[in-house]
């Protein structure tokens, strides 16, 4: 994105270890790239607030979908999974129109930057030579989906900086259970649609029960919030359970859930799969857990799953109107690397695209 918007008189080049651009582009949104969201507030991320506010204003979704159909890249209004999110036809889409727009940059792919050197200007250091530049822009992301050419070298080149980096965490992935919640991974492969709470957030949508835990984008959104302790599910979001009680059915047919979540579910609670009329108050009491399903998750499928890194470089240390460092001098920090981390749905791509527009205009204006 960024050397698409740099001014062409510029001499820029883009050094990444893998042999092709967007590799994370390439894979998303299962592979139709989830661009970005209609409506992206700070809300949407965890980050401080005025500082990611005031990057989104300079550059909203709005105008990324203006700029995707100026250059010919359809975008698909798409809500199925996630509220409001915008996708494309195919990655590959995506990444063609990046190329086109980067003719006029110098590639070195298949380099990756080892170390970052300062003295009347930069030396960086990489896998094969030595490349020297008046200013450097890190944008080498978190270090989720290794696979994907991920490194720790932004942090690493924060700190030799003097940046501070907050602590880094795996999210956007499903979790792990602890041994109550067992019955999850005999559920492997159910879905069932819920509302999932976590701290100050609630999230609407699907669950998926896997033979590792629980995932699917809801809790997915949940795993950027929670840090440790309690999150709640709502296994019934759409129904009052009381309306049930007068049926004769018994409780796995007369709810409408998948029977088999329903059985794992009451052996859970030990209740009896029985009519639903016959329950006594005590076991009503037990049933509402339905409602208010208590639990805390042992954990997360780790960096190897994760869509994104949360924490990374403070943004107390980094100009939100150039994106340069306050700390040295043309050293400029986009994308993922910073301490902010957006929900599922086209987030951290526009908080990316917004990112790199606003050190390029702060670039373009200071040749
Ligand atoms: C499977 C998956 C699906 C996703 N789907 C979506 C989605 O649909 N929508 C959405 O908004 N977000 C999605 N994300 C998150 C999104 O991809 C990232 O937040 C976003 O790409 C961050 O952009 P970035 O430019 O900061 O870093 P990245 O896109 O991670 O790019 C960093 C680049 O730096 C290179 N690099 C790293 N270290 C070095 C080094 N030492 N030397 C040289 N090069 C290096 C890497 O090879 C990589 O090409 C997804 C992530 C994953 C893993």
């Amino acid at each position: 994105m960024l050397g698409s918007l740099l001014k062409k008189n510029q001499k820029i080049c883009i050094i990444d270890s893998n042999a092709k651009i967007g590799a994370k582009i390439r894979v998303s949104g299962g592979a139709k790239c989830n661009i970005t969201n209609e409506v992206v507030t700070s809300d949407n991320y965890l980050g401080e607030e005025n500082f990611v506010q005031n990057i989104l204003n300079e550059y909203s979704s709005q105008k990324m979908l203006d700029f995707c159909k100026k250059n010919a890249l359809e975008t698909i209004f798409n809500e199925k999974i996630v509220k409001g999110t915008y996708f494309c036809r195919s990655s590959k889409d995506v990444n063609d129109m990046f190329s086109k727009l980067n003719s006029h940059v110098i590639f070195h792919l298949n380099t990756t930057v080892t170390e970052l050197l300062y003295k009347d200007h930069y030396e960086i250091k990489t896998s094969s030579k030595s490349i020297y530049a008046k200013k450097v822009i890190i944008a080498s992301g978190g270090i989720s989906f290794k696979s994907l050419g991920a490194s720790s070298i932004a942090y690493d080149i924060a700190k030799s900086y003097q940046h501070e980096v907050s602590r880094l965490d795996p999210a956007l992935a499903g979790f792990t259970v602890q041994k109550d919640q067992f019955w999850f991974k005999e559920l492997s492969g159910v879905s069932l649609y819920c509302k999932a709470k976590v701290g100050h957030k609630t999230f609407d949508g699907n669950i998926l029960f896997a033979h590792k835990g629980i995932t699917g984008p809801i809790i997915l959104n949940s795993s950027l919030y929670w840090n440790k302790g309690l999150m709640s599910l709502d296994f019934l979001p759409n129904h009052e359970l009381k309306t049930f009680f007068k049926s004769n059915k018994k409780i796995s047919s007369a709810l409408p859930l998948v029977k088999r979540f329903v059985l794992a579910f009451l052996a859970s609670i030990n209740l009896e799969d029985k009519a639903i009329s016959s329950l006594n108050k005590e076991e009503k009491e037990k049933l509402y857990t339905l409602k208010n399903y208590e639990f805390a998750p042992a954990g997360n499928f780790g960096y190897t799953k994760a869509e994104v890194t949360k924490g990374g470089i403070l943004t107390s240390q980094v100009d939100d109107k150039t994106m340069e460092s306050k700390l040295q001098k043309n050293l400029y920090f986009i994308g993922e690397c910073l301490d902010v981390t957006g929900e599922l749905g086209g987030f951290n791509f526009q908080f990316a695209w917004s990112s790199a527009y606003v050190c390029a205009k702060a670039l373009n204006s200071n040749i």
